[in-house]
């Protein structure tokens, strides 16, 4: 009780909020005070939060870890996701098979991780992409051949279809111009995914390329940073509802870092500054929009919330955008991603207001609790919790 409370839904902060939640769930929010039976903790002067959720990550991208560690070093990754207050992540494209194994091991116990929403590969045409990181992509040409890889992600247990319709930025050989997929096999692979009762999110850099793939009814566009040339594109987007994951993370770290040749790092920071045009043109159009880091390491992810303020968001549009409306590109807003009767209590408390300071939130010592489905996960204050 007594918490700030910012409930993800896009309402502005609540003062002196008291929250009860019952068997992983909350069952009320309001002002009066809380029910006898309940252990109560006083949350004066922190905030209340739903826990953060990263739309667009790679989670088994683990750097130079040697092979044979990998499973450690995943382990590890889902650690500190949950030490820095995020409770779901959705992975878009994985190595092999491990984050499969990943989420089996997480459903018995055998390491802590967020809720895990997974698309397993990342289907693209043949493409220098799928030679870049060999093991995530699942190349398919063709109309037939698309719909069947959309099939293999669905029967290895995927929850979204990842696709590539344009080139990739970190990629040497290729152009984020001409669309890598023909209409016709976009339109298909969407087509099969919806039929299957999978979103889609489609990695679309170029103007064309996000053209094509809201056309073709894709439900998240990723990175999307040429999005400011074609405004009938971002007109659809706000009209369908269809979300924008900006990544702006991930040019930064690209820009930044020395193990990147420099056409790659120039390449990086113009797309960025594309990008948070595009940001600007989106918010103006309505187009909803959502917190993918998308770049190591994991733990940072909400330092794309600052990224995104100073882009043009208001601080309360950046935690709309990684609760409530990441909730919505990945999925599961049924479950979580605002504070509300009903939902799952995967919450954090944040020690101080992260609407004066978005940088708290990746801050060391200042996420104060993360819960998960009810029970405490992390934070220096966990031990409140019965
Ligand atoms: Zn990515």
């Amino acid at each position: 009780m007594g918490a700030r409370v910012v409930d993800g839904t896009g309402s502005s902060a609540r003062a002196s909020v008291t929250i009860v939640l019952r068997n992983g769930l909350i069952t009320a929010v309001g002002e009066s005070d809380p029910p006898a039976d309940c252990h109560v903790i006083d949350l004066a002067g922190m905030t209340l939060l739903p826990g953060l959720i990263d739309a667009h990550a790679h989670v088994t991208s683990l750097g130079d870890v040697p092979d044979e560690l990998r499973a450690y070093g995943l382990v590890q990754a889902m650690s500190d996701l949950l030490e820095a207050g995020i409770t779901t992540v959705r992975d878009l494209g994985a190595y092999g098979d491990s984050v499969w194994r990943l989420r089996d091991a997480a459903l018995l116990g055998l390491c802590r991780a967020p809720r895990l929403v997974l698309c397993g590969q990342v289907i693209s045409a043949t493409c220098a992409g799928a030679k870049a990181f060999p093991g995530m992509y699942r190349e398919a040409n063709g109309v037939a051949e698309i719909r069947w890889a959309v099939r293999e992600q669905a029967s290895a247990g995927a929850d979204v279809i990842k696709v590539m319709s344009t080139g990739a930025l970190t990629v040497a050989g290729e152009d984020i111009g001409p669309p890598q997929l023909r209409r016709e096999e976009m339109v298909a692979l969407v087509e099969e995914a919806h039929r299957l009762g999978l979103p889609v999110a489609s990695h679309a850099e170029g103007a064309d390329g996000i053209r094509l793939s809201v056309e073709a009814g894709a439900d998240t566009i990723e990175h999307g940073e040429e999005g400011h040339l074609v405004p009938d594109a971002l007109a659809a987007m706000a009209e369908r509802g269809t979300i924008l994951v900006p990544t702006l993370s991930v040019f930064d770290h690209v820009a930044q870092s020395d193990a990147y040749p420099g056409w790659m790092r120039d390449r990086a920071r113009r797309l960025g500054e594309s990008a948070r045009l595009t940001i600007q043109a989106a918010r103006k159009e309505g187009v909803a929009i959502a917190m993918g880091a998308d770049a190591p390491p994991q733990g940072a992810n909400a330092q794309e919330l600052v990224r995104l303020t100073d882009a043009g968001l208001t601080g309360l549009e950046a935690l709309s955008a990684a609760t409530g409306i990441s909730a919505r590109a990945c999925g599961v807003d049924g479950l979580v991603g605002t504070v509300e009767p009903g939902k799952k209590a995967d919450l954090i408390v944040v020690d101080g207001d992260p609407l004066s300071d978005l940088a708290i939130l990746s801050a060391p010592r200042r996420l104060w609790l993360v819960l998960q489905d009810g029970v405490a996960t992390a934070g220096y204050g966990a031990a409140h919790v019965p």
